[in-house]
């Protein structure tokens, strides 16, 4: 399916007559732009033109607002389509894209895509001046790993800017984990859309609270915060996304 009829066909899925309305705003992508609300959920907030979704809305206002020197930084980002990407193909002075698929060793290729797995990433030491990822590290078995290889593949005073679900709380709640390489549930397991896996859905391992932040600290980055971010974006409050430096 063409992605023009995909983006339709997600859209006639989405749509809920009642809440639906068009708004002129700007896009942290796209500039001055039309965005559509297909129904009352952030999920049915969409740039018109660049089809961001709110939770690329709001990482793109905090990369605009906390990364002002994006041509001067070689980038990293763990996926490897959509409008952030598109965005940081544009404007940082290089991007290393990749995917995480389970049957392709890691630095390994499936067609064009470069496949990564952020707990043994294959890239070198200090490659870059900025990492970003989202909605990506609650899918992840040992996140604190993650967080280091993130950590190691930065340059010192290099960016981390990312989002994941936060609960609100201070505890971030472990649903499920790995022991010997067997998955045991310590919740009802939930399972987040992915579009590289639209028949299952991706395994949240965790719900995490503000004590990311602690962790994000303790894998060695000098500062970790959380920055509102999305304001004068329509229909969309301003959510939590994650800053943090080597
Ligand atoms: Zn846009």
């Amino acid at each position: 399916m063409s992605r023009l009829l995909r983006r339709l066909w997600t859209g006639l899925a989405l749509l809920d007559a009642r809440a639906f309305g068009l708004r002129v705003a700007r896009c942290p992508f796209c500039g001055p732009t039309l965005f559509v609300r297909l129904n009352a959920s952030d999920a049915g907030v969409r740039c018109l033109r660049c089809a961001a979704s709110a939770v690329h809305l709001q990482l793109g206002a905090a990369l605009r607002a906390l990364v002002p020197d994006l041509a001067l930084r070689d980038a990293c980002e763990l996926s490897a389509q959509g409008p952030l990407v598109e965005f940081l193909r544009r404007h940082a002075r290089s991007v290393a894209l990749s995917e995480y698929f389970s049957d392709v060793p890691p630095g390994g290729r499936r067609g064009t895509v470069r496949c990564e797995d952020v707990q043994r990433l294959t890239y070198a030491d200090a490659s870059f001046d900025l990492v970003m990822h989202s909605e990506v590290l609650e899918h992840v078995p040992d996140d604190t790993r993650a967080l280091c290889e993130l950590r190691r593949v930065l340059r010192p005073g290099g960016i981390m800017l990312f989002t994941v679900p936060l609960h609100g709380g201070e505890r971030t709640v472990q649903r499920a984990r790995l022991r010997a390489g067997e998955l045991e549930h310590l919740c009802e397991p939930v399972y987040h859309a992915d579009p590289l896996r639209r028949d299952t859905g991706i395994l949240a391992f965790r719900d995490y609270g503000r004590d990311i932040l602690d962790q994000v600290r303790a894998a060695g980055f000098a500062e970790a915060h959380l920055v509102r971010s999305g304001e004068g974006l329509p229909w969309l409050a301003p959510r939590d996304v994650v800053f943090a430096r080597r």
